[in-house]
């Protein structure tokens, strides 16, 4: 169902989520109950090819499309996991 948006002159913007063809071109505001103009512009599409809808198409791909690797990534190799500064030798150890 596409995402209309509504101006109340009181609240401001709000969203409603409604059927393809059923939204009017006024609502009454759920905050207030003041009838509300409908904003132009195309329904819930707004937000589609953003940075943001990106991510979230990537991130629930991932549950049923993961990505997988053949190999390890090239590239600088991690540092160490000990320290290499000679003045950490002199700590105490546990
Ligand atoms: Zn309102």
């Amino acid at each position: 169902m596409p995402l209309y948006e509504y101006r109340c002159p009181a609240c401001g913007v709000f969203e409603l989520l409604l059927g393809m063809g059923t939204a009017g071109r006024e609502a009454s505001c759920p905050e207030c109950g003041t009838a509300a103009r409908r904003l132009l512009g195309a329904p819930g599409l707004s937000r589609a090819g953003s940075p943001e809808a990106r991510l979230i198409e990537r991130t629930e791909a991932t549950a049923s499309e993961p990505d997988v690797v053949a190999a390890l990534p090239s590239g600088p190799r991690r540092p160490a996991r000990h320290s290499t500064n000679p003045l950490h030798r002199r700590l105490p150890r546990p």
